[in-house]
């Protein structure tokens, strides 16, 4: 098993993405969240990941469906049946070449322990690996200015599991920090709830990481511009499908930085936008 054939057999199992890192790029983790924490003897981070549909944001940027379009195809069915499925594929046959696979979902998680440790030294079940860490040393693309992981084929519109494998596969290298986003800072200025203060912090692997502006969750929780929460994924407000999302979307196709072509522009009418008791601003 190689990483070429990894990639190859992953792409027919139906991702659109996989990057690989040596695990010694995660190792500085605490171990709260570090993958060795999971899998000792793992030497190597596998992360696939699935295109969220563009027309699945259709239905939201018109304001006319939100669920039917973007909550089935561009979040629970992707994250829960697609991916998943293309997530167990993938272990199984990496299983049967003799290795072992340890397959992960990718929800986002603030660290939140729901136990206590089996035995002292060992951290609390469960751990959870930062995805967008892992997706970043796999060399997939960065988290941008407005903190949605950017990829050079989709840029926002994807979503990710890992596998955690004993083998040892050759590694893709880092993207450099700001090589998509180039802070156009769009999704800021499109947030109707100013919902980023206006501080920042950095994010990516030691010796690539990029300015991430804050943003407060609890505004974003209340916002009624095509955020959503779903139940089981520890309260994460996703924000892919929301104004700033769908900002991101259009400004980085205007600007040809991403390799997923369309014949034609995502925005095709008036932007709406509405205030946090959902009256249109
Ligand atoms: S989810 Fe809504 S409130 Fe939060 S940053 Fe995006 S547009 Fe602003
Ligand atoms: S809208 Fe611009 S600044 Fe914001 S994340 Fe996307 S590319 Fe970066």
């Amino acid at each position: 098993m190689n990483a070429a054939e990894v990639k190859s057999i992953a792409k027919q199992f139906g991702a659109d993405l996989v990057g690989i890192a040596p695990i010694e790029r995660l190792a500085h983790l605490p171990k709260e969240q570090n993958p060795l924490s999971i899998f000792p003897q793992a030497k190597s981070v596998i992360v696939i990941g699935r295109r969220i549909l563009r027309g699945s944001l259709r239905g939201i940027e018109e304001g006319t469906n939100f669920d039917g379009t973007y909550g089935a195809f561009g979040f629970r069915y992707l994250e829960d049946n697609f991916l998943a499925k293309t997530t167990y594929d993938l272990t199984c046959w990496i299983e049967a070449q003799g290795f072992e696979a340890v397959p992960l979902f990718s929800y986002d998680h603030d660290g939140s322990i729901q136990a206590v440790p089996v035995t002292p030294g060992k951290p609390a079940p469960n751990v959870y690996l930062k995805w967008q860490l892992s997706a970043h040393a796999a060399g997939l693309g960065e988290v941008g200015l407005g903190g949605f992981f950017l990829t050079p084929e989709f840029g926002h519109r994807q979503r990710f599991a890992t596998l955690l494998t004993d083998e040892e596969l050759e590694a893709d290298p880092v993207l450099p920090a700001n090589s998509i986003c180039k802070d156009c800072r769009a999704c800021i200025d499109a947030c109707p709830l100013k919902a980023y203060s206006g501080a920042t912090h950095k994010e990516g692997t030691p010796g690539n990481e990029s300015e991430v502006a804050d943003y407060d969750a609890a505004v974003c929780a209340k916002c009624q511009n095509g955020a959503w929460i779903l139940p089981g994924r520890f309260d994460h407000v996703d924000r892919c499908a929301s104004s700033c999302g769908r900002e991101c979307l259009v400004a980085l196709e205007k600007k040809g930085a991403l390799s997923n072509k369309f014949q034609n522009e995502f925005r095709k009418r008036s932007v709406w936008k509405n205030d946090v008791p959902g009256r249109a601003k």
